[in-house]
């Protein structure tokens, strides 16, 4: 499905538009019964505007409801995602879950109150509701293939600051598969060798290689692994061709992580003024949603997220409890 934010606001002109189109890309056409799995011999009841639940605004919203002929029970493309039970007009729900999906600096509250005319609360909320669902499972497998590590720091610009660089700076760690291309990103308490280890042996199988910078931290967690490269900042070393176990070639450097930094970093800078620490994860795992997911399209990557709950997908076994 070829799609940009234009087409996309023409071809959803209304919330029935938008169950449609949440349809074809959730169920490509055929409605699943979320209650008991069942594809098969669903009947739609129609939508009457009595049905018909009324906004905030007063306009009256229309629920596309399923029933599903094996359960008897009523489900809609919505039960059991992010949108379920809202109140938000789901035309709303889908173009912002697509701008939060497409813009590469990720959008801001304000634009998303002005833009469709909601209160600070409900924009606030939605934004929170999309990046819970962007948050990485936690049943995934190790990163086994060369994996970049770098941390930054993530706070306030300060003018003229003399002594402490680091002050009221939150450490944040970003591993990048370059295999995948997945990021996994995460606060750190501090910057330790202990930290990083914790860090990174849960994240990464022991069969990894591990690229790096000259940081000593790296260097005990480092032999734990199949490999470890660091080139060194210090003296303006950024990359250099180094041989592997298996006498490949490979490339020591961590530009990737200093590419998702910069893009993190500018992003925070322009459109995010004040992120606090709380709400830091979250935003780290919308970073990370996105670049993880690159190469999918637009459509692909919708489809994927609107499925997704709390950082798991919705399997029909998490929603029947089974
Ligand atoms: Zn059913």
């Amino acid at each position: 499905m070829d799609m940009n934010f234009r087409t996309l606001t023409e071809r959803i002109t209304d919330d029935e538009a938008a169950y449609e189109f949440l349809e074809l890309l959730r169920w490509d056409g055929q409605p699943l019964c979320p209650h008991c799995g069942s594809t098969e011999q669903h009947y739609f009841l129609t939508p009457k505007a009595a049905d018909g639940r009324k906004t905030r605004t007063g306009a009256v919203t229309v629920r596309r409801l399923w029933k599903c002929r094996s359960c008897r029970k009523q489900f809609s493309v919505l039960t059991g995602t992010i949108m379920h039970g809202t109140k938000i007009s789901i035309r709303t729900w889908v173009l912002v879950i697509y701008s939060m999906c497409s813009s590469k600096n990720g959008v801001a509250s304000r634009e998303i109150e002005r833009d469709y005319g909601l209160t600070p609360r409900s924009a606030w909320f939605m934004i929170q509701r999309i990046r819970e669902a962007m948050l990485r499972e936690d049943d995934l497998p190790f990163l086994a293939g060369e994996v970049e590590s770098d941390e930054t720091w993530i706070g306030p610009r300060q003018r003229n600051v003399h002594r402490n660089h680091y002050a009221n700076k939150t450490p944040v760690l970003t591993l990048i598969d370059r295999g995948t291309g997945e990021a996994r990103s995460g606060l750190m308490p501090r910057v330790t060798a202990e930290t990083l280890a914790a860090a990174l042996t849960e994240q990464m199988a022991p069969e990894a290689v591990l690229m790096t910078d000259g940081n000593r931290g790296y260097q005990t967690v480092g032999a734990t692994f199949s490999e470890h490269h660091r080139v060194n900042h210090e003296i303006k070393e950024y990359a250099r061709t180094v041989r592997g176990k298996d006498k490949q070639k490979r490339r020591a450097g961590v530009n990737r992580c200093e590419g998702f930094f910069s893009q993190l970093k500018g992003s925070l800078d322009g459109t995010f003024h004040h992120v606090s620490v709380e709400h830091l994860n979250r935003y780290l795992a919308e970073f990370d949603y996105r670049y993880s997911t690159r190469k999918q399209s637009d459509a692909q990557r919708m489809a994927n997220l609107v499925g997704r709950v709390g950082g798991r997908r919705i399997t029909y076994d998490a929603l029947t409890g089974r």
